[in-house]
């Protein structure tokens, strides 16, 4: 399991003579497959193996390389129960080791650097919406929390007033004034769960509102919310309540999410190019991209999904680039880094701005990133104004 606190833990890991193996593996749908996990596993610490038997290296730091593999094999062999990604961050020589089940299928990658390679955590964290699902009907209701795959169902109830209540007045009633109780009392029903609801986002962080239930129900019901929490809509569907199954609302809700987050991701690159076209702070492209975040001017990080890049990292003043042998802020070597995308991420969060990645087709597709600034760029190394 995910959380924020787990991402912090790793992404606040300082670092040291000793580097940290980060490394990914796939654990297949399948359950047939899941042996293939260990085996690509071992393959991938080969990379750790080489440079743990080179005797050029320190001999600490072969040792510490040593133990984080003999600790990753361990975590390893256990039962894997769920598909999804398995992330372990290990640096013996500092007594550091994380594990981290993704709900989500990741790239397999190892890398070996200072800091832990925290770039599909992040990514994994920023798609995944804490959503309220709730399924209604006249007289009924049931309520789940959505996080991080994983499903609770939080209230489940009928409203006692609704039962059958043409049978306590069809004897005395012409059947429009039925109708138009029953209709009265349904919308008390709305407006008990609209209430519920306020609490709900109020007290549990939820981000999106997705509504399923009978065609005529939903609109009504939508109708009764607040305006906050209309909101937070992100789709609706149409169920039968008697049928509904927990798989079904769960396919429905990830759906309506995902399409949800697709068009997120397309209004944020539109509103950087945007920006970019009307002379607004916008840094295009992973060069501008690494400068703004060596100077703390990034706000919001744009990122295409599953992009790498090799650079350099001054760890003195997070000087960021694709190359360079030493820091023009302050004159040091810098650090080789297999990925300066995650360099940059972290430096971004760390700096109180947002990142989000991009998995849409959109215009981002070949500037891999694009940061909203909080300042223009002054004019820096390597950066032509
Ligand atoms: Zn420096």
């Amino acid at each position: 399991m995910i959380t924020q606190e787990t991402v912090d833990r790793i992404r606040h890991f300082e670092d040291s003579r000793f580097p940290v193996v980060s490394v990914y593996a796939r654990v297949e749908v399948d359950p047939s497959r899941r042996n293939g996990f260990r085996t690509r596993l071992n393959g991938l610490l080969n990379e750790v193996r080489a440079k743990a038997d080179d005797t050029s290296v320190d001999h600490d730091i072969r040792m510490s390389l040593r133990a984080d593999m003999v600790r990753i094999e361990e975590a390893a062999g256990r039962e894997r129960p769920d598909p999804g990604t398995v992330a372990f961050f290990s640096c013996a020589g500092r007594d550091f080791f994380e594990e981290v089940a993704l709900p989500r299928p990741v790239r397999d990658g190892i890398f070996l650097d200072a800091t832990p390679w925290i770039r599909p955590l992040v990514a994994t964290l920023d798609e995944y919406h804490r959503t309220c699902a709730v399924l209604i009907d006249k007289s009924r209701v049931r309520v789940w929390e959505f996080h991080l795959d994983e499903m609770r169902e939080i209230e489940k109830s009928r409203d006692p007033r609704l039962r059958k209540p043409h049978h306590r007045t069809a004897a005395t009633l012409v059947e429009s004034h039925v109708r138009n109780k029953a209709d009265e009392l349904s919308k008390r029903h709305y407006r008990r769960v609209a209430a519920m609801l306020d609490d709900l986002f109020r007290d549990g962080g939820f981000e999106l509102l997705v509504v399923g239930g009978p065609a005529f129900e939903v609109p009504a019901f939508a109708a009764c919310l607040s305006r906050e929490v209309r909101s937070r809509i992100a789709g609706t569907f149409t169920v039968d309540m008697d049928s509904a199954t927990p798989a079904e609302v769960r396919e429905q809700v990830s759906a309506i999410v995902g399409r949800f987050d697709r068009a997120e991701e397309r209004r944020l690159v539109d509103e950087a190019m945007e920006a970019a076209a009307t002379g607004r702070p916008v840094a295009l492209g992973l060069p501008a991209g690494l400068w703004a975040g060596s100077v703390a001017a990034a706000r919001t990080l744009l990122v295409q999904e599953g992009e790498v890049a090799p650079g350099v990292v001054c760890d003195q003043d997070g000087w960021l680039a694709l190359t360079g042998e030493t820091c023009p802020f302050c004159g040091q070597a810098v650090r080789k880094t297999p990925d300066v995308i995650d360099e940059l991420v972290a430096a971004v969060i760390a700096e109180g701005g947002s990142v989000n990645h991009v998995a849409a087709d959109t215009r981002l597709n070949g500037q891999v990133t694009a940061a909203m600034l909080r300042f223009p760029l002054p004019a820096g190394p390597g950066m032509e104004q």
